[in-house]
C-alpha cells in the first residue's frame, strides 16, 4: 500500500534516501505546498549558503540534419532536405560575440545527428573557437552526438571524448535524455542512443575529470514510474561519479511535431522532485563551467 505523502516527507526530512514506490507517490499527490516546502527545506540545509549561481549562455544549434527521427522533434531536418543547414564560421562568430557582448561566458552548442561531419571538424570548430573566444565555455553535444560521432569516425568512446576535451570542450550537455527507459525511448525515437548508452557517455566523460548536466523531458508517452526510473538512473550514475552539475527538466511542447496530439503536461508535479533530497542530489554546487 502506498505511505502517505506526509509519512514520506516527515521520513525524508530526517534524511531517509527517498525510495522508488515513494518517489511515484509524490508525483501523483495532490499536495504540492507540502512537498515543496519539504524540498526547500533539505535544499537550504544541504546549502546555506545565502546565495546560488547562474550562467549567462547561449544556445546555439550548428546544424540541424539530423539522421535520427524523433516524433517529439520539430527542429530536425532529414539529409538533403532544402532547409536543412550547417551555420558558417561567420554565423557562429557573430553569435558568440553577442554573448559575449550580453556578459555572457558559455555556449550551450548542439545540433542534429549529421551524417558526414567528421570528428576532425569538430576538434578544427573547437580549436578555431577556443582560439577566438578563450574566456567562453563550450558546453556542447550531447550524448545522442557523442555516440553518433563514435559510429561516424570509428572511434572508441573514451578516445573521442579525449580528443574533444584536448580540442577545448569544457562541459557537457545533458541533451537527448528525455526519458531514460528504453520502451519509452524506442517508442518515440529511432536511430538514436538508447539509455544505457546515453549513460556511458557521461560515465565516460566523468572518469576523465568532465563535469555535465543531465535532462528529462516529461509529460509525453511515459508513465510516472518511468519518470521515477529516468531520476533513479542519474542518481545511481551520480552516487558513482559526482560528475552532474545541475539537472534540467521541461516538459514536451507538442506543437508541430508528430505527436502534437498529446496535451501540454501538468508542470508542477515534476518540477519540483529536481529538489527531492536523496531522489537527486545534483542541483548543487553549480559549476562555473556548465549550466
Ligand atoms: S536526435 Fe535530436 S535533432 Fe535529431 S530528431 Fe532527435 S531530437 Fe531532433
Amino acid at each position: 500500500m502506498a505511505r502517505s505523502t506526509r509519512t514520506i516527507l516527515a521520513d525524508t526530512l530526517a534524511g531517509q534516501r527517498l525510495g522508488f514506490d515513494d518517489a511515484v507517490a509524490l508525483l501523483s499527490s495532490p499536495e504540492l505546498a507540502s512537498i515543496g516546502h519539504a524540498a526547500d527545506t533539505v535544499t537550504r540545509r544541504l546549502h546555506p549558503e545565502p546565495w546560488r549561481t547562474y550562467n549567462i549562455d547561449r544556445n546555439i544549434n550548428y546544424t540541424n540534419v539530423c539522421t535520427a527521427v524523433c516524433d517529439f522533434c520539430a527542429f530536425y531536418r532529414p539529409p538533403k532536405h532544402a532547409e536543412g543547414y550547417v551555420l558558417e564560421r561567420a554565423e557562429l562568430y557573430a553569435k558568440i560575440e553577442e554573448t559575449v557582448a550580453l556578459g555572457g561566458d558559455q555556449i550551450l552548442m548542439q545540433g542534429g545527428l549529421h551524417p558526414t561531419l567528421t570528428l576532425e571538424w569538430y576538434e578544427e570548430l573547437l580549436r578555431d573557437l577556443k582560439e577566438r573566444f578563450p574566456q567562453v565555455n563550450i558546453h556542447g553535444f550531447s550524448p545522442p552526438e557523442i555516440y553518433h560521432f563514435t559510429k561516424v569516425s570509428k572511434r572508441p568512446l573514451k578516445e573521442v571524448l579525449e580528443r574533444l576535451a584536448a580540442a577545448g570542450l569544457g562541459s557537457l550537455p545533458g541533451g537527448g535524455g528525455e526519458i531514460l527507459v528504453d520502451r519509452v525511448r524506442a517508442a518515440m525515437t529511432r536511430g538514436k542512443v538508447m539509455t544505457d548508452d546515453w549513460l556511458e557517455v557521461h560515465r565516460v566523460w566523468h572518469q576523465l575529470g568532465g563535469r555535465s548536466t543531465a535532462t528529462m523531458m516529461y509529460g509525453h508517452i511515459e508513465t510516472l514510474a518511468e519518470r521515477v526510473e529516468h531520476l533513479e538512473r542519474l542518481r545511481q550514475l551520480q552516487d558513482e561519479t559526482g560528475g552532474f552539475t545541475a539537472f534540467i527538466c521541461w516538459s514536451f511542447q507538442p506543437d508541430n511535431t508528430e505527436m502534437d496530439h498529446i496535451p501540454p503536461p501538468v508542470l508542477l508535479n515534476t518540477s519540483a522532485p529536481r529538489r527531492w533530497p536523496g531522489c537527486i542530489s545534483i542541483t548543487f554546487r553549480a559549476s562555473n563551467r556548465a549550466g
